[in-house]
């Protein structure tokens, strides 16, 4: 007899899990709730740079073996015929500073990590902060296309979606054989974890098609990412700031450090600011859980708080997320290496 999963959310975290649970348990139906799909989810806004940040203390083995699982998984989808339609390209990358910028871990995982020569720098960008740099090709996953391409994959898959808001989690207790819980910063009030607070960027996308490298400049907080379509040039890290109204304050010192590092931005023309909420938590809560809800047991699997990294952390966490939930459902998981070649 087939089980019943409900994945709560589809943002990049919540679509990923899901297709991960319904392509790789046996016997499962998958159905996604949720009050906001693509194109108004939090990582259709971001960039989508794989680059940990904003993870607060989440230990370093776990950064690690998520990154690296999703890099794999977006590298594998960079060599086919779906990486423009899925969103996915290689990213030069250039990170610099007027204070030494430490070696992180991940430099093993891009390609081609070096530590750049000032006097290299200084020819690229002498108005920005050139003291110490990096220069390596990371992957970009763009989510306005990303989504979608998922999305397609877990309908023809026979996924359910349930576009509805839970006010609480007992409207689904007895329905379910699981429940995942993907709901990032809305998991403060779904599961009233208040550890779990926002974290405000702000960014600006502008049609500026010569730019080719991305730059984030550690020392002005600012950026500069090519996308498909588009720039994006930020940034703002806020912590515990609700508001999604993208201001001027913000705009102005976007523009100027992204004008900082190229000055031809000037003629750069605007397409929109928009501002999100990163679902900032002390750690990414990735684990299960049996709790009694309104008299019934409630098998939960846990998935959100990835930060300034949801993008970057997505494939891996959902293979966890999905190994949770067949160990709840009493099956053994088989992750298929491949996507499906006819997507
Ligand atoms: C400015 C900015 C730039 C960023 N850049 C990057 C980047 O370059 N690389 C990177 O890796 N990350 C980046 N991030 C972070 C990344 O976007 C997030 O970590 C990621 O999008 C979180 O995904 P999520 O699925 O957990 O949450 P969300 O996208 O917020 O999705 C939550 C889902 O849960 C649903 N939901 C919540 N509560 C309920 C409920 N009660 N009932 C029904 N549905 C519910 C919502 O409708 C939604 O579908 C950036 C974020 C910002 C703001």
């Amino acid at each position: 007899m087939p089980r019943d999963v409900c994945v709560v959310g589809a943002g990049v975290v919540g679509l990923a899990s899901a297709v991960n649970i319904l392509e790789n348990i046996p016997d499962v139906r998958v159905t996604i709730i949720a009050d906001k799909f693509s194109p108004n989810t939090t990582a259709d806004g971001a960039a989508g740079v794989w680059l940990p940040y904003s993870l607060g203390n989440t230990p370093e083995n776990l950064q690690r073996r998520w990154g690296e699982t999703t890099f794999h998984h977006l590298e594998t989808l960079l060599k086919t015929e779906e990486s423009s339609t899925a969103g996915v390209t290689a990213l030069p990358m250039f990170r610099i500073s007027d204070d030494p910028i430490k070696e992180e871990y991940w430099s093993k995982t891009v390609y081609g990590y070096k530590q750049v020569p000032t006097g290299e720098l200084v020819k690229l960008f002498p108005h920005a902060h050139t003291k110490y740099g990096e220069f390596y090709i990371t992957l970009l996953c763009e989510c306005r296309m990303y989504l979608p391409w998922l999305m397609r994959r877990f309908k023809e898959g026979g996924g359910k979606l349930i576009n509805k808001r839970i006010l609480d989690l007992q409207e689904l207790t007895g329905r379910y054989d699981v429940i995942v819980n993907c709901t990032g910063l809305d998991a403060r009030s779904l599961v009233a974890d208040y550890s779990v607070q926002p974290i405000r960027g702000q960014l600006r996308r502008v049609t500026a098609p010569w730019i080719k490298h991305a730059v984030y400049d550690f020392t002005s907080e600012c950026y500069a990412i090519p996308c498909a379509n588009n720039t994006v040039l930020g940034g703002t890290t806020q912590h515990g700031n609700w508001n999604k109204k993208p201001n001027e304050v913000d705009s102005e010192k976007i523009l100027k450090g992204a004008r900082a590092i190229y000055p031809s931005l000037k003629h750069a023309t605007l397409q929109h600011d928009w501002a999100g909420l990163r679902p900032g938590r002390p750690r990414v809560r990735l684990e299960s859980e049996i709790r009694k809800v309104g008299g019934k047991e409630a098998k939960i699997v846990h998935n959100y708080g990835h930060g300034g990294a949801g993008v970057t952390l997505h494939w891996g966490c959902a293979q966890d997320t999905t190994a949770l939930v067949a160990e709840l459902l009493g099956e053994k998981v088989n992750f298929r290496k491949q996507p499906p070649s006819k997507l």
